[in-house]
């Protein structure tokens, strides 16, 4: 995956210096990949015959013992390269089917005019899925778990659908640069092969799905095409109006393949769950990454050639002005996919290799969490619900961007939605959209911002108010006043822990005294990233490491850390949980802000109060085998 499509299919020949015949002879695939992986073959053969003595020779071979899969859903056959034999015999060598079944199967394939791997998984005695693992052993190829491998976009867009589905092959990833990793039912049909090897221009190497897997990663390539296609479509009628700039188009690209790219890319960021899509040309390329689950994961890159193009379609999707390549631009376009609502807010960010493109994906249709689901502590999340239940003052989350902090003010919000309470928002961007409330979207372009939008909110006779995010003086103000005069705030601050929001606000230029007697409740958060359950393993932490990771340890921790299987991904973790520490403002701490006292001193008196602190949370939160010390280490730091 990490190899880059070098090509768009438009200009193959050209790029490759093909000689221009259509018909240009190819090696037959199976000799193709074994020349490719010769040093891979080799490697593989040692180790089998290593990890399986009795495995001598020859087709009666034990599979390997626990195949080796690797995370992104390949399993590699025990040896390279095409074995003699039958298939059969490979089935009850790898202990698929039992040799009387398979000896039923001969018996009766014969007066039907089929095989007897046909007979076995028509008769359920082999799933399709043993079938294409017996198959990939047989011919030495990879097998593909194509739920868990994830499909580079710019190699399955090489081949029609139509094709796809002729020949029920998909390519899937790109093996080099010349070679195209394609996931078939039947690697035997050599003419597909040629096929696919001449449509794209690319040496095959082929590898071993089954045919359902197959059939619905080719429907879904199909759908998502429609899908966010149709939504699409309508931008260009309305940007045909205005022709300068659609020419300009035209000129920096071959529109299909860039907007088929586009909604593909759009189209898997969503189905991923990817919160962040960014587009970063580095000089070469232009490489394409998801943020999921917090953290960012390269996807596949664009082509050089056609990195302006997916620029230019996205500022198109985003009304962008796409001759504006210098300044950055902020856009939002909403789309369907798949059946959800999502808004895209769409940054454009020029720099020296050329314009790059950040676009958060906003699934308004997610369901909003409850407080406990979020991972707060019970006494936490009890300190935390009074706070937001008294008709006035604020209640502050913080953290970083990405901690989650408005998941946790829409659980509070949540918690208040009754019908007897106006609630009013003011935020920058709608993230989620809750019946009941009057939600406004910050537009600073026309003079809408956090302060003005706050300004008209407390004039609607508001109970409770959300500010999105407070960033500067005059919002704070203006939040702070409002939880002196019967209104509950909710808002956020970028601080690192909860007693510094108490001094930021006073660093903004609030009164200590307004501070000390507005808030409640300040609540600072991290999201960590969840250990795995299927793959977790149990581990012990010495005491030395709690030590280097910040904690007065004398003994050491039973715990849990990271390991990767397929359905994390490989990486060990899946989901996330929050961390919180949840500082009640208590007399003395009115008293210290009113003394404008330092954090840290805030800090050491909430901590005798009761408060839990962040890292400390996170512990817990290790000890629970939620997650593990090194992503507590690296969401919270080891201060
Ligand atoms: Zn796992």
């Amino acid at each position: 995956m990490s190899d880059a499509p070098q090509q768009s299919p438009p200009d193959l020949h050209e790029i490759f210096e093909l000689d221009g015949d259509p018909g240009v002879e190819l090696e037959p695939v199976i000799s193709i990949d074994r020349d490719e992986d010769e040093d891979d073959a080799e490697l593989d053969g040692e180790f089998a015959l290593d990890a399986d003595p009795p495995a001598g020779v020859g087709e009666d071979a034990e599979p390997p013992a626990g195949a080796e899969v690797d995370t992104n859903g390949i399993t590699k056959p025990s040896r390279r390269g095409s074995r003699q034999g039958f298939l059969t015999d490979v089935i009850v060598a790898m202990e698929l089917a039992t040799q009387r079944q398979v000896d039923d199967a001969l018996e009766s394939s014969r007066g039907l005019g089929t095989t007897p791997e046909r007979v076995l998984v028509e008769t359920g005695a082999l799933t399709q899925d043993a079938l294409a693992r017996a198959l990939a052993e047989r011919y030495g190829l990879d097998h593909l778990d194509l739920e868990v491998f994830s499909v580079d976009m710019n190699a399955a867009n090489l081949v029609s659908t139509a094709v796809a589905k002729r020949y029920q092959a998909v390519p899937v990833a790109f093996a080099d640069k010349r070679t195209l990793l394609v996931a078939m039912a039947d690697p035997s049909n050599v003419l597909a092969v040629d096929d696919i090897a001449i449509m794209t221009g690319y040496e095959i190497r082929v590898a071993v799905a089954p045919p359902d897997d197959i059939a619905s990663l080719v429907s879904r390539l199909d759908r998502l095409e429609d899908v966010v296609g149709e939504s699409v479509s309508s931008f260009d009628e309305d940007s045909e109006d205005d022709g300068g700039e659609v020419v300009a188009l035209h000129e920096t690209s071959d529109d299909a393949p860039v907007i088929k790219l586009v909604n593909q890319l759009v189209a898997q960021a969503v189905e991923r769950g990817a919160s962040d899509l960014h587009l970063a040309p580095d000089g070469k390329e232009m490489r394409v990454r998801l943020r999921i689950d917090g953290v960012l994961q390269d996807i596949t890159s664009v082509p050089r050639k056609m990195a302006a193009g997916v620029v230019s379609r996205i500022k198109i999707m985003a009304e962008l002005n796409i001759a504006e390549k210098r300044l950055p631009q902020d856009g939002r376009v909403g789309l369907v996919v798949d059946g959800h609502h999502v808004d895209l807010r769409v940054v454009t960010l020029p720099s020296v290799h050329g314009e790059g493109i950040v676009m958060r994906i906003l699934d308004k249709e997610s369901v909003v969490v409850e407080l406990d689901k979020l991972g707060m502590a019970d006494a936490e999340r009890e300190r935390f619900e009074a706070a937001c239940r008294e008709t006035h003052g604020a209640v502050l989350v913080t953290g970083p961007t990405g901690s989650g902090k408005s998941t946790t003010l829409y659980g509070a919000l949540q918690l208040l939605n009754t019908p007897e309470k106006n609630i009013i928002t003011v935020e920058d961007p709608v993230e989620y959209e809750m019946a009941g409330l009057t939600q406004v979207q910050v537009a600073p372009k026309v003079g809408l911002t956090f302060a003005a939008g706050l300004r008209a909110m407390v004039r609607a006779d508001p109970d409770v108010i959300m500010v999105g995010e407070i960033r500067d003086r005059e919002t704070a103000q203006i939040a702070i006043e409002s939880a002196l005069t019967g209104h509950l705030v909710l808002s956020t601050l970028h601080t690192n822990d909860a007693p510094s929001a108490v001094t930021r606000l006073i660093e903004m230029g609030v009164e200590p005294f307004l501070v000390a007697s507005a808030i409640d409740c300040v609540v600072a958060q991290r999201l960590a990233r969840m250990l795995c359950a299927n793959c977790k393993r149990r581990t012990i932490i010495p005491a030395n490491v709690l030590r280097e990771s910040g904690y007065s340890a004398r003994m050491e921790l039973e715990a849990y850390e990271p390991v990767g299987c397929r359905r994390c991904g490989g990486s060990g973790y899946r989901g996330r949980v929050g961390l919180y520490e949840v500082m009640t403002v208590t007399p003395e701490i009115q008293t210290m802000a009113l003394e404008r006292r330092p954090s840290e001193e805030i800090r050491d008196v909430a901590v005798r109060q009761g408060m839990t602190r962040l890292r400390d949370d996170g512990l817990q939160k290790v000890r629970q085998g939620r997650t593990s010390i090194a992503e507590i280490a690296r969401v919270v730091g080891s201060g």
